[in-house]
């Protein structure tokens, strides 16, 4: 039975519950992280407490526990769960208010650990690649809701999954409110053009992903030259090879955009590389 953590004490799953008054419910009030667990090793996870303390900072909510606390917290529930491959999904919403808005009527920030299994993309897309469109979704604009808060309030990226969905394909690409690539809905893109590796910056309107600092960093070992820079859609239609990295993804390939094929229309040699070498990393 699946044991949730609900501000430090553990519950069964059925009983795991939050108020209907709680702002991350009533407002998409709250910040969250997604993290995986390889071989009873949880992955990169002081990398997903900063991110998940940043986006709080950003949106002045101050989580009560200290970093270790919290980090302790996680791999207790991980333990409790007896999880050896699996997800982690960390939630800390604003909390218990009343019906308006005012964060400042809220209670206490609301922390949620949960330990559960992950559902993966079909094997058959790392194989053969994957199929994606262009969403008509702006990604919001920074100095709206920057996309760098990974923040409850995911109706942004909600949006432009449910237009893949109806073109029938995973994923969808988002583009910025400059019209440059930003990022797909819960994943990030990388090109690879003349054996360079390139995906937009932070400020670009994304998601700094864990996934893709560590892509970044596993390119720069192998020695593959990595530029942070604005991409437009010909940067993708002319790309030699597309890919997208996300905890739950991790790096799956991209052969086609909009119904136009991308470079020779199958997983190329870098993203195949970058894949394996990804692959040994987490197992470590
Ligand atoms: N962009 C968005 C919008 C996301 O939600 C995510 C997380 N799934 C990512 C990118 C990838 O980030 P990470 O590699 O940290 O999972």
């Amino acid at each position: 039975m699946t044991q949730v953590n609900i501000n430090g004490k553990l519950f069964d799953r059925a009983e795991a519950k939050v108020s209907v008054y709680d702002h991350g419910l009533l407002y998409g009030d709250g910040v969250f992280e997604g993290i995986r667990i390889y071989s009873g090793k949880v992955f990169r996870l002081h990398e997903h407490i900063e991110r998940l303390y940043e986006s709080a900072r950003s949106i002045l909510l101050e989580i009560p526990w200290s970093r270790e606390k919290m980090i302790e917290q996680v791999l207790f529930t991980v333990e409790a769960n007896k999880k050896i491959d699996g997800y982690i999904r960390l939630v800390v919403t604003r909390g218990v208010g009343n019906l308006g808005l005012d964060p400042n009527k809220c209670s206490e920030p609301q922390i949620i650990i949960i330990v559960d299994d992950i559902s993966l993309y079909p094997q058959r897309m790392y194989d053969e690649g994957m199929e994606i469109v262009t969403s008509s979704i702006i990604r919001c604009h920074p100095n709206s809701i920057s996309p760098r808060i990974k923040s409850l309030n995911y109706l942004n990226n909600i949006l432009a999954k449910i237009e893949a969905n109806r073109a029938g394909v995973p994923e969808a690409l988002m583009l910025n409110h400059l019209g440059e690539v930003a990022e797909c809905t819960a994943d990030n893109v990388f090109v690879v053009k003349h054996g360079l590796l390139r995906t937009p910056p932070p400020n670009a309107g994304i998601l700094q992903g864990v996934t893709r600092d560590t892509v970044i960093e596993l390119a720069e070992t192998a020695g593959i030259t990595v530029q942070e820079i604005a991409l437009t859609r010909h940067d993708v239609y002319t790309a030699d090879e597309l890919f997208l990295t996300g905890t739950g993804a991790e790096i799956v390939p991209v052969v086609k955009v909009d119904g136009r094929p991308i470079g020779s229309g199958k997983p190329g040699p870098i993203t195949k590389q970058l894949r394996e070498r990804y692959l040994v990393l987490v197992r470590q």
